[in-house]
């Protein structure tokens, strides 16, 4: 039977840590009491920088359990490095991972269905919402939007599928040679070439605590992932300026034509607008260059994704 490690990335989470435990380790007891996964099994916490008390619930819980394994971070890396954390310290446990948000906003109860298809030979299984009803108007349609935009750009992703998702080892081994420190791991997954498979699921509410994800965070993380994927826009700005170059030879003509037909054209409202709406979009695209330029930065640095404080783990043999 495949070892399971469930990865749950944890940032100021301590309204609702004691009920996700208690709901992912009935999890685990149940699956292993129906033979789908090993009994070593466990839960890989990733404490990433928690300032609240997340670190010493989590701590507690690695020393009362002996299915609870945390990576504790130095620092707050953000959600997708966190997820590369505990992925990393799981892949040399495990046969086969599970990553899940720590608010339980995913329906765990479709993680045995993963499991089944895994066993049934997929390396990659996604968790994708039928629903997102629960989700505010505003989020439902921002992200539609994005998934939209996307796959547009031409990055392949999987649409209204977040980071719950099962990797087997194999597969998180691939991932963790994808060196990029911009990372955006759906877009990512969706390289690694394996079978996958999905599974299907309504997203919840949020059980406690409020969301990490304010719209600021949201909206990073969108340019972030367009950015990380997509020179299209890049190409976009060219067209754009040759289309703003044609309508400033039209305006040419415009005035020529109409100083020789004898009322020449004053008004400074009309250079205002165009003097605004042409710095507007130079500074625009300096902006989007400067965009891609950062990320060649931060890439060339090599900087490590996290810097792990303390791993506890279970010794094999106690
Ligand atoms: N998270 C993290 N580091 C961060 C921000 C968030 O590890 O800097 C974790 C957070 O604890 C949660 C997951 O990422 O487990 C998703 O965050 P959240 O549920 O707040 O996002 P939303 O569901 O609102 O998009
Ligand atoms: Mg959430």
């Amino acid at each position: 039977m495949k070892r399971l490690m469930i990865v749950v990335p944890c940032y100021n989470e301590q309204e609702v840590f004691e009920s996700t435990l208690n709901e992912l380790s009935n999890l685990i007891f149940d699956l292993i009491k129906k033979e789908k996964i090993a009994k070593n099994s466990g839960i890989m916490f990733v404490d990433d920088g928690s300032k609240d008390g997340t670190r010493r619930l989590i701590c507690d819980a690695y020393k009362k359990y002996s299915h609870v394994y945390a990576v504790n971070l130095a620092g707050n890396v953000g959600h997708q490095n966190a997820l590369m954390a505990g992925l990393e310290a799981a892949a040399d446990l495990c046969d086969v991972t599970v990553t899940i948000d720590a608010d339980l906003q995913d329906d765990t109860s479709v993680i045995e269905q993963m499991i089944d298809k895994y066993n049934g030979g997929c390396d990659i299984v996604y968790g994708v919402r039928n629903n997102r009803k629960t989700d505010g108007f505003f989020k439902r349609t921002t992200a539609n939007a994005f998934y939209k935009l996307m796959k547009w750009l031409g990055a392949k992703t999987v649409d209204n599928h977040a980071d719950f998702r099962l990797l087997s080892t194999r597969a998180v081994r691939e991932l963790l040679r994808y060196e990029e420190r911009n990372l955006f791991l759906r877009g990512v997954v969706t390289r690694l070439g394996y079978k996958t498979d999905c599974v299907y699921y309504a997203r919840k509410k949020r059980m406690a605590g409020i969301t990490k994800y304010p719209f600021r965070k949201m909206l990073s993380f969108a340019v972030e992932g367009i950015t990380s994927f997509s020179v299209k826009p890049l190409k976009m700005i060219m067209a754009l300026g040759l289309f703003i170059i044609f309508c400033s030879l039209l305006a040419i003509v415009y005035v020529l034509v109409s100083f020789f037909v004898g009322h020449a054209n004053a008004g400074w409202p009309s250079l205002m607008i165009s003097i605004w709406f042409l710095g507007g979009v130079q500074l625009f695209s300096i902006g989007l260059v400067g965009e891609y330029i950062g990320k060649i930065y931060l890439e060339t640095k090599k900087r490590p994704r996290y810097n792990v404080e303390e791993l506890l783990i279970h010794n094999e043999d106690e």
